[in-house]
Parts: C-alpha cells; sequence; structure tokens
C-alpha cells in the first residue's frame, strides 16, 4: 500500500482494527479473526472469499448493523464498538448504506416509499423525503416505476430501488453484500455498471462477492478465509 498524501491528512472512512466476532455455541463459532482493513474515501474495493469465509460478517461490522467481539471499528474516525446503540444508529443514518443480495424491501410500500426509508432516521420532513427518493430512483433509472411496488418489479429493479434506498442520504460509503446473487446475468451487468457510476460520481464502495468476475472489476480486492484477510491487493494504476 502506497499512502497518498490526501490518504494520511484525512482517516479513513472505515478502518477496522484487530477486529475478531465470535458467535457463542459449543463450540463457539469465529467467524472474523485478527482482521485491520483501512478503506479510504473514493476507493472502490472488492471482498472476496469462499461461502463462509467471514465477508457478510465482516459487511455488517463496518456498516454498524452489528458489534465486534474484539477491536474496533472506526467510522470516519469514530469507534462505534463502544458508542451507545442510539449514537451508532445515528451515524450509520449519516455515513453508511447498505445493499443487500435479498434486496430487503417492504412489499406493502411503493419504490417512493421504500427508498424514502432510507432517510427516517435523518431528521428529513417527510415531503422532503419523498422528494428526494424520487429523485434518486430518477438516478437508478426508474423514474417510470415510482409507485410501483416491490411484487411488480423485476430482480434487477428491485435491486435499483434498494441502491436508491442506500444513497438517498448521500452516504460517505455504500457497503454492498452480493448484490448481483439474485439475479440474472444480464441485470447483474446492469447492476455493476451503476454502482460503478456511483463510483466515479464520487461514493466510496465496498463490494462483497464471492463471484470472481465481478471482483475483477474493482481496483482493489481484499481476500477473506476462515475469518481472516490473507490478500489484499491492488491493480497497477491505481491511485
Ligand atoms: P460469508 O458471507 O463469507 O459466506 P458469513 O460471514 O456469513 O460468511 O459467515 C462466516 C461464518 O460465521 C460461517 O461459519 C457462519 O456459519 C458463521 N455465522 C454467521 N452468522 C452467524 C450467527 N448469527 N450465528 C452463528 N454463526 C454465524
Ligand atoms: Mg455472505
Amino acid at each position: 500500500m502506497d499512502p497518498t498524501v490526501s490518504r494520511t491528512v484525512s482517516p479513513p472512512l472505515l478502518h477496522l482494527v484487530g477486529v475478531g466476532k465470535r458467535y457463542p455455541g459449543t463450540p463457539p463459532v469465529v467467524s472474523l479473526d485478527g482482521v485491520d482493513l483501512a478503506v479510504h474515501q473514493g476507493e472502490l474495493l472488492a471482498v472476496v472469499g469462499p461461502s463462509g469465509s467471514g465477508k457478510s460478517t465482516l459487511l455488517h461490522l463496518m456498516a454498524a448493523l452489528d458489534r465486534p467481539s474484539a477491536g474496533e471499528v472506526r467510522i470516519t474516525g469514530v469507534d462505534v464498538a463502544r458508542l451507545p446503540d442510539r449514537v451508532v444508529a445515528g451515524i450509520r443514518a449519516h455515513q453508511v448504506g447498505v445493499v443487500f443480495q435479498q434486496f430487503h424491501l417492504i412489499d406493502s410500500l411503493t419504490a417512493v416509499d421504500n427508498v424514502a426509508t432510507g432517510l427516517l432516521y435523518r431528521g428529513v420532513p417527510a415531503h422532503r423525503r419523498r422528494r428526494l427518493a424520487r429523485r434518486a430512483l430518477e438516478r437508478v433509472g426508474l423514474a417510470d416505476r415510482l409507485g410501483h411496488r416491490p411484487s411488480q418489479l423485476s430482480g434487477g429493479e428491485r435491486q435499483r430501488v434498494a441502491i436508491a434506498r442506500a444513497v438517498v442520504g448521500r452516504p460517505s460509503v455504500v457497503l454492498a453484500d452480493e448484490p448481483t446473487g439474485n439475479l440474472d446475468s444480464r441485470s447483474g451487468a446492469e447492476i455493476l455498471a451503476l454502482l460503478a457510476d456511483l463510483h466515479r460520481e464520487g461514493t466510496t464502495l465496498v463490494v462483497v462477492t464471492h463471484d470472481a468476475a465481478v471482483a475483477r472489476r474493482m481496483r482493489r480486492r481484499v481476500e477473506l478465509r476462515d475469518g481472516a484477510v490473507v490478500a489484499d491487493t491492488r491493480q497497477a494504476g491505481d491511485r
């Protein structure tokens, strides 16, 4: 790693230091063990590894959706592991957008209202939430599907709604867990192109994938095996 001046001046957006995660049981499951990882503003990186290697666990910790058993998870320099839930929720709402393989949309809500939920914890008034949601849906190419419910949308369209929800609050970083895993190859390629657009426009993006073709499109690749980082490589030409 070859830090540029800007990287040394500003702290990483995400910084995991000695992070471990174990689930109680007999025997306990060690899902992550001693993970050190820094993600800087503007990066596009893939987290790869076989099923069960800890990718989703890592993403949940980076999104502050879960707490580590050991180590520090710093989001814009703040260690969220030790903060009360209420404070963590506020940091998450402002800094992090998440996209899941299974979309996790609310079936009873229209596309606009699903996206507007991405602003619920930011104190944005309702009418403004819907206006921003409409704009985010236009941004992902769904201007003509605003009033559709998830059941009336294709898989690729549902994932676009989920991406719109993730970015509507203009988070510092977007984390995606197997975002193309439930899609046919064409819809998957469209979703990847959309994510690449977001990155070009300045969104820091972490994509968890076990798909080698997806990972090849990312500049930086972090490889997990049995809960540990076994490789962290950058393509030539990356700053
Ligand atoms: P991946 O996303 O790479 O497939 P995961 O992070 O989902 O891997 O899981 C890593 C390991 O942690 C697996 O062995 C999994 O069974 C275990 N694990 C994940 N979540 C839990 C949980 N809530 N309780 C117990 N074990 C879990
Ligand atoms: Mg997973």
